[in-house]
Parts: structure tokens; C-alpha cells; sequence
């Protein structure tokens, strides 16, 4: 059994920087046509001359590849219309972490204050500039995702022509949105597919399947599995693979974050096959980005089959998912 896919693409992916990126680059630039390049350097990406030069890295580090890096900047509310438009097709979206929110939802919500914000959304908008939100509160670490959803929903309709994409979504209550607002849609990771709480720390921790927004419930697995599996079409795979160096997750102060970016498509293929729904793969690993996003990737076909995969123990100093398990799909060709 087979499965050949055309220009994959990871619609929420950490590079970091230096050392690590010119490891982890090659990690994702090998089997996908594109990524989303999240701006949280330190500083984060937030000027032009930053945000080119960055690229400029993450293409050395991808050099032989078929590989387009869509770049994100780190959302500022001082952004203009002539600023953002000056960009041209070298900006993709900007990437919102919302600080400061507090825990009741009244506040929560006066504390993202729209006002300040207008001036870029309605810039954005006006660009076609999507916005990605990093949607979470600071409340109880179960709960902040769903607190945020009123903050989504205000948004989306305070803005109507601003698509607005909820990073990485993990709960039934961000699901039902989707739904509920025209301009809202949503990333997926691999790794908040396959793993809930249960798995993170129901028995011994395991750290390198730590990551925020945490794992959460079974239910909430399984509304992601219900629309990622059916490819409803404002989801798209965003893997939000994050790499750190084995200290700072084996550690006491153990870093969020899963690194996915070598295995997700062959783990991908696997969830997909299990439930009978690998014909909807194309249009989670690509189709629905290219409509949402409005982009056309570089031509890339890489064709998946079904024999084993050993996922390595570590790549560099960074483990994987999966990291010395055997999936059941691996990579056969690319081209
Ligand atoms: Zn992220």
C-alpha cells in the first residue's frame, strides 16, 4: 500500500536559530514543500530587515531542497497598512502571543483590548494578512485554551474580513467554533492527535511529550480526530514541532515543546490508514492551506508506503516523537 501527496505543507513550525536550525531545518525541508516559520526568535521577528534576513538563513539551512519558508512577524499593534503592504509576497501572516490575560473572562476579554489592536487588524485585513494566535489565557493550565475562545469569537466578528487562525487547537470548545465563526480556522499538530494527558503524565512523566498548550482529554482528542480525519476544511496540519536539546527537556524545569517535524508524515499516514481515511491526507497535509492561506507551494510529491519506519533515538540532541518505536509508514520516495 501507497500513498503519494503533493506539496505537504507544516502550516505552524519552530526553526530556531543557528546551531539548532541548520539541524532541524533539513528535518522538515526534506519531506515538505513549505512551512509556516513561527517568529519567536529572541529578539522576536518584527522588522522587515529581520524578517528577510531570517529567511535568508532558514533557506541556507534547506539548500538543496524543495522547500518555500512562508514567514510570519511577531505581531506588534504599531504596524501600519504601508509597513505590512511593503512586504509584498515575503510576509505570509503575523503571529499574535497574547499577554496579560487574565484569568475571569470578563477580564480576560477588556484585557485584549480591540481598540489598540484595530489599527493592524484592520491593516491586515485590508492586506489579506492572516492572523495566527497563539489562543491561550492565564488561567489553570487545563482550561486556558477554551477561556480564550470568547476572545476568538469577539475578535472574529469585530473583524470579518481578517482570517483568523486558532494555533494549534486541542479542545471540543475550539472545534465547535470552526463552526460558529466564517473567519475562524485552526491548526492541528500531530502530536495533540495521538497522546492526551493520560500520556503526558498519567504514569512515569515523559517530557518529551510535554508541550502548551498540554494534552488534554480524551473528548477533546476526539473532536480533533473527527474533524482532522474527515479534513473538514478550515483545518489544517501545523505540527508545531519544537525542538530543544535533550537537557532542557530531561531536566528539572522541563521546556514545552514536541519535536514531530522528522516523523509526521509517516505518522500521519499511520493515524489516517487506522481510522480508513488516508484519501482525506491531501487535503489536511495541503489542499485546505493552499485554499486558506492562498498560496501555491512548490511542486513535491513524496510518496509514503507501508513498511516500517525506526524512528531514531535522537536527532542531533534533540529526541522525537515515537523516538526508537517503529511506525508502521515510512518515506519511499521524493521528488
Ligand atoms: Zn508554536
Amino acid at each position: 500500500m501507497t500513498i503519494t501527496l503533493n506539496s505537504p505543507l507544516d502550516m505552524h513550525l519552530h526553526l530556531r536559530d543557528k546551531d539548532m536550525l541548520s539541524v532541524v531545518a533539513p528535518l522538515t525541508s526534506e519531506s515538505f514543500a513549505g512551512a509556516l516559520i513561527m517568529p519567536n526568535l529572541v529578539p522576536p521577528v518584527d522588522t522587515k530587515e529581520s524578517l528577510l534576513a531570517y529567511r535568508d538563513r532558514v533557506l541556507d539551512a534547506t539548500k538543496g531542497d524543495i522547500f518555500k519558508p512562508y514567514m510570519t512577524l511577531f505581531f506588534r499593534d504599531s504596524y501600519d497598512y504601508d509597513f505590512l503592504k511593503s512586504f509584498g509576497d515575503e510576509l505570509t501572516a503575523i503571529k499574535l502571543y497574547p499577554a496579560g490575560i487574565t484569568t475571569n473572562s470578563e477580564g480576560g476579554v477588556s484585557g485584549f483590548d480591540l481598540k489598540k489592536l484595530a489599527p493592524t487588524l484592520e491593516a491586515m485585513s485590508e492586506l489579506g494578512l492572516p492572523l495566527c494566535i497563539n489562543g491561550e489565557t492565564n488561567g489553570f493550565v487545563m482550561d486556558r485554551e477554551a477561556e480564550f475562545v470568547p476572545i476568538y469569537a469577539k475578535l472574529a466578528a469585530a473583524f470579518p474580513k481578517l482570517k483568523i487562525i486558532m494555533e494549534h487547537i486541542t479542545t471540543k470548545e475550539s472545534v465547535d467554533a470552526l463552526d460558529k465563526h466564517e473567519n475562524l480556522y485552526a491548526t492541528i499538530t500531530l502530536h495533540h492527535l495521538y497522546i492526551t494527558l493520560d500520556d503526558v503524565a498519567g504514569g512515569m512523566l515523559r517530557p518529551h511529550l510535554f508541550c502548551k498548550p498540554i494534552a488534554k482529554r480524551p473528548h477533546d482528542r476526539e473532536a480533533l480526530l473527527n474533524v482532522t480525519l474527515n479534513a473538514h476544511p478550515k483545518v489544517m496540519f501545523g505540527s508545531d514541532s519544537a525542538p530543544h536539546p535533550r537537557e532542557a527537556k530531561e531536566s528539572c524545569g522541563c521546556a514545552a515543546g514536541v519535536f514531530t517535524a522528522p516523523v509526521a508524515l509517516a505518522a500521519l499516514a499511520q493515524l489516517f490508514e487506522k481510522h480508513q481515511k488516508l484519501d482525506n491526507l491531501q487535503k489536511f497535509i495541503s489542499d485546505n492551506a493552499k485554499n486558506i492561506y492562498n498560496i501555491t507551494p512548490p511542486a513535491k510529491k513524496v510518496t509514503l508506503t507501508r513498511s516500517p519506519m525506526e524512528v531514531p533515538a535522537s536527532y542531533g540532541s534533540v529526541v522525537p516523537m515515537f523516538a526508537g518505536e517503529t511506525l508502521s509508514w515510512s518515506i519511499k520516495e521524493i521528488i
